[in-house]
């Protein structure tokens, strides 16, 4: 799989790191609900088809960026901002 930096350029997958679900809504600041935090750091979904993810370029720049990939055939839909 090739992604595109947006710094760089299009490199492969293995100068990236995988950081998570972009779409993830962090709890606010002065939140004390635990359910909430435990929902936000231990719960993920798994999902198929178009989402929407966090990469850090680490054997590059080292920049973090948004990405918009198909999970299902890693098909890349957008991004590198
Ligand atoms: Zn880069």
């Amino acid at each position: 799989m090739r992604i595109p930096c947006p710094h760089c350029g299009e490199r492969d997958v293995n100068e990236f790191r995988y950081g998570g679900d972009a779409t993830k809504q962090r709890p606010a600041h002065g939140d004390k609900d635990f359910q909430t935090w435990n929902a936000y750091v231990f719960e993920f979904d798994n999902p198929k088809g178009p989402h929407e993810e966090f990469w850090q370029h680490t054997l590059g720049c080292r920049q973090w960026f948004r990405l918009k990939r198909n999970t299902a055939t890693n098909q890349i839909l957008g991004g590198g901002q």
